[in-house]
């Protein structure tokens, strides 16, 4: 039973307009309880927010600028980095694309990544992975100065992701935890659960909710019984690439899930790990895929290229 009042002084039509608008909302309601997480959104606000920064920068002279190194021809890299390049410049920050050839050196590709540390009018090196399987890519993130490392992949920044004393937080875990600070989603004293271990999101995603007081569980593929502890988490950060890997049965009712994941269905449509549908007449709030974490992955490389001009 839902208290609702409608006030009596209305006209009768005026009434039943108001009534049939409260029915719409309430069977709404039972249909989709979840609170959409619309990183979309958020993403917006927060660039725009951005531009004003780029602006600041300008009038001290200094222009923001992100060097993004492509290696190779795969076609899913060249849309990441084209859409990367457009973010740049939608804020005004400018951005050097640097294409190589597939078959391009480990040897010239870090001398490529020395020239953009010495490079001032360079502030973040972003080198698109995976690399072709001829170089090591360990060695190649290690070569990009920690002051420009904007993907947070370097393990100067992972180091010190550990200690508490992050300057650049890896990308897509960052997204993950603004998107939680945007909609006042409580993260202290909670039970969140992270699916997945990898470096560039399930670990350091995991290390930021602890960082914030969440009492932090990690399952990977070995976990028995994956939804024994899903379903006593407050917060779900799922990160694996398996479409509906995360279904109802092993969904709290209330909690926060955020839905990492990528996957191309055979039919071309894009989903994420969650079975979004029914999983959000459970959680209390819920990311969408697309339009969730992806649009904040962006964005916070845009936010952690700022923050290195800032810190010139
Ligand atoms: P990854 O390196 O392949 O790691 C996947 C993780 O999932 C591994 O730790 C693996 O465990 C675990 N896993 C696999 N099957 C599992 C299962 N059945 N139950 C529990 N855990 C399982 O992937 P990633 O790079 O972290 O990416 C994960 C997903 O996020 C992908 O879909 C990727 O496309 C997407 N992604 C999205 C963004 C974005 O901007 N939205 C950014 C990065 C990645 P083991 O370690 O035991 O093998």
């Amino acid at each position: 039973m839902v208290p609702c009042t409608i006030r009596p002084s209305l006209k009768l039509s005026e009434r039943v307009r108001v009534k049939d608008a409260l029915i719409f909302s309430l069977s709404t309601k039972v249909a989709m309880a979840a609170k959409i997480i619309d990183g979309k959104h958020v993403s917006q606000v927060l660039r725009e927010e951005m531009k004003k920064r780029t602006q600041n920068l300008l009038q001290k002279n200094i222009h923001p600028g992100l060097a993004v190194i492509l290696v190779g021809e795969d076609p899913a890299s060249q849309v990441y980095v084209r859409n990367k390049a457009k973010a740049c410049e939608d804020i005004g920050v400018h951005s050097r694309v640097i294409r190589l050839a597939g078959d391009t050196s480990e040897a010239d590709l870090l001398e490529q990544i020395e020239s953009l540390n010495q490079d001032p009018s360079i502030h973040g090196i972003l080198v698109q992975l995976p690399l072709p399987a001829h170089i090591d890519s360990g060695k190649v993130l290690e070569t990009i100065s920690p002051s420009k490392d904007v993907d947070g992949f370097h393990r100067e920044s992972v180091g010190a992701l550990v200690t508490g004393h992050a300057v650049f937080y890896p990308c897509t875990p960052h997204g993950v935890i603004k998107l939680l600070e945007f909609y006042k989603l409580p993260v202290e004293g909670l039970h969140a659960v992270v699916i997945g271990r990898s470096n560039i999101v399930g670990k350091p995603v995991a290390l930021m909710l602890l960082e914030r007081g969440a009492t932090v569980t990690i399952c990977t593929s070995r976990t028995k019984d994956l939804k024994s502890f899903t379903r006593q988490a407050d917060i779900v950060v799922v990160a694996v690439g398996k479409p509906h890997l995360l279904t109802t049965d092993m969904v709290k009712s209330g909690a926060v899930v955020v839905d990492v994941g990528i996957n191309r269905l055979d039919s071309g449509k894009l989903v994420g790990d969650v079975d979004y549908e029914n999983v959000s007449e459970v959680a209390g709030s819920i990311t969408p895929v697309p339009g969730g974490v992806g649009p904040m992955t962006i964005t916070m490389l845009l936010e952690n290229t700022l923050k290195a001009a800032e810190a010139l």
